[in-house]
C-alpha cells in the first residue's frame, strides 16, 4: 500500500529540516524521512560558522593549483584519495575548469546575498522557543602566521570589501586584543558580519518547530521511481509513499538517489573532521580560521571546537588519526596558550560535506522530473546557507523563489 503525502523531504540535515520548516509555514503537509536520527550527517559536528565571509566560491583562481600541490600530502588540508573513479576525475576536471575569475565575479554577489539573508533568518529562528544553540554574532577572524598568508587574506578581504562585506585588517596586537589571548601570528582579517552557533542544537531545535510535518527517523529511502517525467513512488524501509512533491536534501548521498530518477548530480563527499573539547581558560573570544592550516577554531557554548581538512575519499567515514593530529597540532602553533592534550575531550567527529565542482549548491527543480526539487551540494557553507535554502525550497515548491537561482541550476554540468 502506498501512502499519499503532499511533500516528502528526504534528509534530516540542516537543509532538509529547514525546508520542512518553511514548507510547513506555507501550509504544506510534509513528511520528512531520515535514514538515521535528525542531524546524523554533515550538519552535526561542523564548525558552526555562519559565514558571509565565505562568499568567494571554493572554485576560485589558483585553488585547483594549490590543491594539486597538497593532494599528495596525507596531512595537508586538502587531499584526494587516489582511485580510479570516472565521476571523481570528471569532478576534478570541472573544479579546475570553473575556478576562474569570471565564475567568482558571477557567484560572489549571489553567495553574499544568500549568506546575508540566511543570517537574518538565523537571528529570527534562534529566538524560537527552546532554541538553546548559543547563537552569537561576534564575527570571525582569519589569522595568518606568514606575511604571504596575510597578504593573500588582505587581497581576499579587498575583494569582499568591494562586494559590501568590508573586513578590518589587524596586526598581531589587534588579534590578541580581539581574542583576549596570545597569538603567534603576523596579523589577521576580521569579518564582523559572521556569526556562530552549536549546529546540532540548531538543527534538532528546528526539528521541534516543524508545523504540520511528520518526521520519520530510521527510515531510509531505497528507491525513487520515475514514470512519465514525475516521481510516482518513493520506497523506504518503512513503507512506500506516493508524494505529490519530493525534496531531495540527502547531502553527500543525494547523487545515489538522483541517479534513480535519471539525474546526474556531480557531488563528491568531502570528508572533514572536528574535535570538540571542554572550553579552556583562556579561550578565544571570537571564532578563528587559521589561514595557512585551514583549521576553524570555534568557541561554542561550553565547548571549543577545532575543524578542518577536506578529503575526497568517497562515502568513507573512517577516521584517519594522522589528519586529526594535524588539526590538533595546528592550533597551538597559532594560539600557544591552547594545549589540546591537556583539555578534556568531548568528541572526535567526521562528516561528509556534499561538494560540487564549482562551489555552488544545486537548488531548484530537476529538469525532466516535474515534482522533484533538489537542495544539495552545499560543501563548506551548508550550515550557513541552511535557513535560506529551506526558505527557497518552499518558494520553489509553492511558487517562485525570491532570488534568481539560475547559477544553482540542477543541470548546469
Ligand atoms: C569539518 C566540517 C566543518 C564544517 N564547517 C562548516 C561551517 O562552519 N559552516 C558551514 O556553513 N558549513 C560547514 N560545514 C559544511 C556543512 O556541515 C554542510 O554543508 C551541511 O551540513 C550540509 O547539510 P545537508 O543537510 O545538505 O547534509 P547532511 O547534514 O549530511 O544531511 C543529509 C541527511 O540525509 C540523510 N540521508 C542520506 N541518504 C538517505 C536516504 N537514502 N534516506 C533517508 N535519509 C538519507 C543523511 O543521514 C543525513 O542526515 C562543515 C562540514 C564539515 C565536515
Amino acid at each position: 500500500m502506498k501512502r499519499e503525502v503532499e511533500v516528502l523531504v528526504i534528509g534530516g540535515g540542516v537543509v532538509g529540516v529547514c525546508a520542512a520548516y518553511f514548507l510547513g509555514k506555507q501550509g504544506r503537509q510534509v513528511v520528512l524521512v531520515e535514514k538515521g536520527e535528525l542531524c546524523a550527517g554533515s550538519s552535526y559536528g561542523n564548525a558552526g560558522l555562519v559565514v558571509p565571509s565565505h562568499s568567494v566560491p571554493l572554485a576560485a583562481p589558483g585553488v585547483a593549483f594549490k590543491a594539486l600541490k597538497w593532494m599528495l600530502d596525507p596531512e595537508s588540508p586538502f587531499y584526494v584519495a587516489p582511485r580510479w573513479d570516472a565521476a571523481l576525475w570528471r569532478w576534478l576536471w570541472n573544479f579546475w575548469r570553473t575556478g576562474n575569475e569570471n565564475h567568482v565575479r558571477r557567484a560572489l554577489p549571489l553567495l553574499r546575498d544568500l549568506h546575508l539573508a540566511s543570517k537574518g533568518l538565523f537571528a529570527e529562528l534562534t529566538r524560537l522557543k527552546g532554541m538553546a544553540c548559543a547563537y552569537e554574532e561576534r564575527g570571525a577572524l582569519y589569522a595568518f602566521r606568514t606575511r604571504a598568508g596575510l597578504e593573500a587574506g588582505i587581497a581576499e578581504g579587498e575583494r569582499l570589501g568591494g562586494a559590501g562585506l568590508p573586513p578590518q585588517v589587524l596586526d598581531r596586537a589587534g588579534v590578541e586584543a580581539l581574542e583576549g589571548m596570545e597569538a603567534r601570528v603576523e596579523g589577521g582579517v576580521y569579518y564582523p558580519q559572521d556569526a556562530h552557533l552549536v549546529p546540532d542544537r540548531f538543527v534538532r531545535g528546528m526539528g521541534q518547530h516543524l508545523r504540520g510535518a511528520e518526521v520519520l527517523t530510521q527510515t531510509e529511502v531505497l528507491e525513487l521511481r520515475r514514470e512519465g517525467g514525475r516521481i510516482v513512488l518513493v520506497r523506504t524501509t518503512r513503507g512506500d509513499f506516493a508524494p505529490r512533491e519530493v525534496v531531495l536534501a540527502a547531502g553527500s548521498w543525494s547523487p545515489l538517489l538522483a541517479r534513480q530518477a535519471g539525474l546526474s548530480l556531480p557531488i563528491q563527499a568531502a570528508k572533514g573532521y572536528s574535535i570538540t573539547l571542554k572550553k579552556p581558560l583562556p579561550c578565544p573570544a571570537v571564532p578563528l580560521l587559521l589561514g595557512e592550516a585551514k583549521v576553524g577554531v570555534t568557541p561554542m557554548g561550553e565547548w571549543l571546537r577545532f575543524a578542518g581538512t577536506l578529503e575526497l575519499a568517497g562515502l568513507d567515514l573512517r577516521i584517519n588519526q594522522r589528519r586529526v593530529e594535524a588539526i590538533l597540532r595546528a592550533v597551538p602553533s597559532y594560539l600557544p596558550q591552547i594545549e589540546p592534550a591537556k583539555l578534556e575531550l568531548v568528541e572526535i567527529w567526521r562528516g561528509l560535506r556534499p561538494a560540487t565542482p564549482d562551489g555552488l549548491p544545486f537548488l531548484g527543480r530537476a529538469p525532466g522530473c516535474g515534482n522533484l526539487t533538489v537542495a544539495a551540494g552545499h560543501a563548506t557553507i551548508g550550515l550557513s546557507l541552511g535557513p535560506i535554502t529551506g526558505k527557497l525550497v518552499a518558494q520553489v515548491v509553492c511558487g517562485s523563489p525570491e532570488f534568481d537561482l539560475s547559477l544553482l541550476r540542477v543541470d548546469r554540468f
